[in-house]
């Protein structure tokens, strides 16, 4: 089965995509482990986009679109696989199909972990830190035991991140549900979107995932 997994920062799309691979036994293709791994063998288009990224640009997409060509067209991929973090754009969604039309490929399902945004900038804004020894915590799933005082030093100062202030959160998930709308909207019109609600336990939002995957 020929998969594509999608979900906002902060879902839960990467438990869920180990749980696919475990359970379903397809390669992982994501595209960090891709560029990682054409960046270590040295092909021609590894060091393309490893030249990029040494100077702190963005690939091109016509480099990112021939890495991910390359990594497909490899024979583990003939029982499956699972795209993550792939397609990003319109454009990318489009070359997508291209590719796999030259490879003699296509998609049967593309799974989208769905998460309301504000939990998302619950989930994802709750980071805040000790002042006086660095401790993290997080406002939901690890508050300290008394609130307000930090476990392992007494102190009572704590701060955030930029990262992990609200606003940047925010800005973040609007640049991710901007660029991901469009893409949905696509596999929607090709009767391949399964929406699942992802703010449940993690077995039962994978219990959805298993029930399309097993349809197909
Ligand atoms: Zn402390």
């Amino acid at each position: 089965m020929n998969l594509i997994i999608m979900g906002l920062p902060g879902a839960g799309k990467g438990t869920q995509a180990e749980r696919i691979i475990d359970t379903y036994d397809i390669p992982h293709i994501s595209t960090g482990d891709m560029f990682r791994a054409a960046m270590k063998n040295e092909t021609a288009l590894g060091l393309e986009a490893k030249s990029y990224i040494d100077k702190g640009e963005l690939v091109p997409d016509v480099v990112t679109n021939g890495i991910v060509k390359e990594r497909l067209a490899q024979p583990d991929t003939e029982k499956g696989f699972l795209l993550d973090g792939f397609p990003r754009t319109i454009e990318q969604t489009h070359a997508l199909s291209e590719i796999l039309q030259e490879l003699d490929k296509s998609i049967d399902a593309v799974i989208n972990i769905h998460v309301e945004e504000d939990v998302l900038v619950e989930r994802l804004a709750g980071r805040f830190i000790c002042r006086t020894c660095g401790a993290t915590y997080h406002k939901v799933n690890n508050p300290p035991k008394v609130e307000g005082t930090c476990d392992r030093c007494g102190g009572h100062d704590f701060y955030q991140r930029e990262d992990d202030k609200p606003a940047t959160v925010k800005n973040r998930l609007a640049v991710n549900i901007k660029n991901s709308e469009p893409i949905l909207k696509f596999y929607d019109n090709a009767n391949l979107l399964h929406t699942i609600d992802g703010n449940r336990k993690i077995d039962e939002v994978f219990d959805d995932v298993k029930n399309i995957i097993d349809q197909l």
